[in-house]
């Protein structure tokens, strides 16, 4: 960093500013995984902190298509996917990946972030308008600012907002971007009211479900599904490093949709294919999500746990959250750090959501529940809550 104090690089004092916010955020070194339970500075951690909600990241099928995918194919896939990177395992992933969400077609990504970054500014560009719900995730915003459309952010989940928004907005091309399950706050989407509006309004609707495939819907096809949405108008995509346990991203619609979006999106375009190990490590996930549906009786046991628990801090609010990401909502940011602490005394590794990554004075308690669970591991969380309040 240059030392002359006038320079206008001084990360010192930004990083100061973070720590007095108490925003400073930090990484624990896991030493190993298993299931729910970490290994941390020799220490078993229980997690309830990850979004491997069916408990898949370690599941002996998976792991085993690993192995034998690195031997049959390497562990590169050389180039992009335009280029030589799209090899047989990605074209039956994106085959099987259409299938399980009952979509025409799908078009897998190695991420999530870069796949709405580059999908939100390959539907809309300047004289078009993004709109786009309040508390959706970083890469749909990032993604709108991206696509120089006009942004009109409406009200969290307010239908009435928006459909005032899409009439008064002369734009060319209408776009509304909704995560499915909102990430900090397990709240969903009213994704049936949002596709109405779009049909009214010559709209397109494009759901990110990365908390809701393999979880919601039948045999965990997702939000969509679970509403029984097909439409034209409707882009699905879901994120398969959460639920499906591996890595990567897909976005599915109808035919035309996604040819276009294969022509277009430059972070498809411009990026190296995700290895085809991993292509065929997420098909054997999807046979697993669809056989094991155990997993997804188990996460509505803990939720139901977790709604009919009655002793919560009097300071405490649990949000309105049917999924499995329960939010614990303590308001500022030093009762948020103090709790997670007093947790993790206790080996329980619960995270603080602060700001800006929720709204300010809505730190909280991100419970993140996962089939790797037994019942008795959420009761032993839910005791330890209830010393912190007493
Ligand atoms: C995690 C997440 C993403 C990003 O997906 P990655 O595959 O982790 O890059 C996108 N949207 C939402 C709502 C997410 O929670």
């Amino acid at each position: 960093m240059p030392e002359d104090s006038r320079s206008a690089w001084d990360f010192g004092a930004e990083l100061r500013a973070l720590d007095a916010a108490q925003l400073r955020r930090t990484r624990r070194v896991v030493e190993a995984y298993d299931g729910a339970r970490l290994r941390i500075d020799g220490r078993d951690m229980l997690a309830f902190c990850g979004n491997d909600y069916l408990g898949l990241a370690q599941h002996p099928a998976l792991v085993q298509a690993a192995r034998e995918a690195a031997g049959r194919w390497g562990v590169g896939a050389t180039a992009s996917p335009l280029v030589c990177g799209h090899s047989r395992a990605h074209e039956e992933l994106e085959r099987e990946l259409a299938a399980f969400v009952g979509l025409p077609r799908a078009l897998y990504f190695y991420a999530g972030f870069p796949a709405n970054a580059g999908l939100v500014p390959a539907l809309a560009g300047r004289g078009d308008a993004v709109f786009s719900d309040a508390l959706n995730h970083a890469c749909l915003i990032d993604g709108a600012r991206l696509s120089r459309a006009e942004v009109q952010v409406y009200a969290h989940r307010d239908v009435e907002d928006l459909a005032r928004r899409l009439q008064a907005c002369t734009a060319r091309r209408r776009l509304i971007t909704t995560d499915a399950v909102f990430s900090m706050d397990g709240s969903v989407a009213p994704l049936r009211e949002l596709l109405e509006l779009a049909e009214r309004f010559d709209a397109l609707l494009l759901v990110d479900d990365a908390h809701g495939f393999g979880v919601l819907g039948p045999g965990g096809a997702g939000s969509a599904a679970a509403c029984g949405l097909r439409s034209p108008r409707l882009l699905y995509m879901a994120t398969l490093g959460k639920a499906a346990g591996v890595a990567g991203a897909f976005v599915a619609g109808s035919d035309e949709a996604v040819e276009f979006l294969m022509q277009r999106t430059r972070s498809y375009i411009f990026a190296t294919a995700a290895p085809a190990m991993i292509a065929e490590t997420l098909r054997a996930s999807l046979r697993v999500i669809a056989d094991e549906s155990w997993r997804r009786e188990r996460l509505r046991e803990l939720v139901g746990m977790v709604r009919g628990h009655a002793h919560w801090p009097a300071s405490w609010r649990l949000g309105d959250s049917g999924t499995p990401v329960q939010p614990l909502i303590l308001g500022s940011n030093q009762a948020a750090l103090e709790a997670m602490r007093e947790l993790w005394d206790q080996g329980l590794w619960v995270p603080a959501i602060r700001p800006p990554t929720v709204p300010e004075g809505s730190a909280r308690l991100r419970l993140s529940l996962s089939a790797a669970h037994e019942p008795e591991d959420l009761r032993r969380l839910l005791r330890a809550v209830e010393r912190i309040g007493g």
